[in-house]
């Protein structure tokens, strides 16, 4: 008889666990005792520093990561009759962006080994309406920014990076957020470091950045002074003070998930199993530690008893979810890719023991 999950606790070492400390709840605190609490001088002083992590000249934040895409698009003036090629195995986030603003996603696919948007396969579809690629840094590892840097460059095209897994990422020691045109980061719980909810586009251009922060802001700079149809995308400074203390740590805690990655890669070797490979120039964040598994929906009831928190990300692939299935695309290495990862606890807290714990309960997948 299978299991009831609903029924059953929680596994001891979970898939993933947001860190929200006393330090955070001070910074909170402190904000709300101030009075200043919507995009003032948390905002201002969190969009500074989070330039060290971009290495772009301008950081302009806003309530989440899916607003961040939809903001650089609209500044970059994507819109109605435009496409903009995405890939297809992503958050649906991605895609949502670009349907948000008007335009239509055109999903590619993907290279199998680093889960990233294929070059070869968005340059066949650029026609006349592709007006922008929008590679994603899935599990943070950068997509193959210099191959898609000169495919936009022969078309024309505008680069936006969903780096919103993707934070401290490099390629060749250049960070992800700084390729485009503009990059966009989330700060949702789950991510790499996060302020609750809240977002961030990077850019270099400094006509894009004030677009940026005109329409997160209704269009103002000077207040009634509307010069543009804008939204409100603002980020609260209790989010700000929060990301801050996060950003603190940032560095420490990325080379934490990169020893357990190492930890991971050298202890697992199972042969139902492919580790995450790495591209010879990339700095991998991992925000996800994704294997392939063979039978995966054995492999993770497998470690689940050994109470081990295996996650799926994404089951289903953006192109088969019911607002974009109309559109037909094809895309073998997504649906391959989608039927068989599997990710595992690679989080900042988890304990020596825990990875022994996470590499015999895969080494001993094989013996099931
Ligand atoms: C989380 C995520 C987003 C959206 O970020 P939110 O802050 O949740 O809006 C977009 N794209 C990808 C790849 C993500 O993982």
């Amino acid at each position: 008889m299978p299991n009831d999950q609903h029924g059953e606790a929680p596994p001891a070492i979970p898939a993933a666990r947001p860190h929200l400390g006393e330090e955070e709840i001070a910074a909170a605190v402190a904000v709300l005792r101030s009075g200043m609490v919507v995009q003032g001088p948390e905002v201002a002083a969190f969009e500074e520093e989070f330039t060290k992590v971009s290495g772009t000249a301008h950081c302009v934040a806003v309530n989440s990561g899916t607003s961040a895409l939809q903001l650089a698009l609209m500044a970059m003036g994507i819109g109605p009759g435009d496409e903009v090629i995405v890939p297809s195995f992503s958050f649906a986030a991605t895609a949502n962006a670009v349907r948000l603003v008007g335009a239509e996603p055109v999903f590619a696919d993907i290279e199998p080994d680093s889960f990233c948007l294929d070059p070869d396969a968005a340059s066949a579809l650029v026609g006349p309406r592709t007006a922008a690629v929008m590679p994603v840094h899935l599990y943070g590892h950068p997509a193959d920014m210099d191959r898609l840097g000169a495919l936009a460059e022969r078309h024309s095209l505008a680069v936006l990076e969903d780096a919103c897994q993707a934070h401290g990422a490099q390629l060749a020691g250049r960070p992800v957020g700084s390729f485009g045109a503009a990059g966009a980061f989330s700060f949702y719980p789950t991510k790499n470091m996060h302020a609750l909810e809240g977002g961030m586009v990077t850019t270099d251009d400094p006509q894009l950045a004030r677009t940026l922060r005109l329409l997160r802001n209704q269009g103002m700079e000077q207040r009634y002074a509307n010069e543009i149809v804008g939204a409100n995308m603002r980020l609260t400074d209790v989010a700000a003070a929060i990301g801050r203390v996060q950003l603190g740590r940032l560095d420490e805690w990325t080379e934490a998930r990169r020893a357990n990655a190492a930890r991971l890669d050298a202890g697992i070797d199972a042969a139902s199993v492919v580790v995450p490979p790495v591209a010879p120039d990339a700095r991998h964040v991992y925000h996800q530690y994704t294997v392939r598994a063979e039978g995966r929906e054995r492999a993770i009831e497998h470690l689940r008893e050994a109470g081990v928190g295996a996650a799926v990300y994404y089951p289903t692939p953006i192109h088969r979810l019911a607002p974009y299935a109309h559109l037909g695309a094809d895309l073998p290495e997504t649906d391959r890719a989608a039927g068989e990862v599997l990710s595992l606890p690679v989080h900042p807290s988890l304990t020596s023991g825990d990875l022994d714990r996470i590499v015999d309960a895969v080494n001993t997948l094989e013996r099931k």
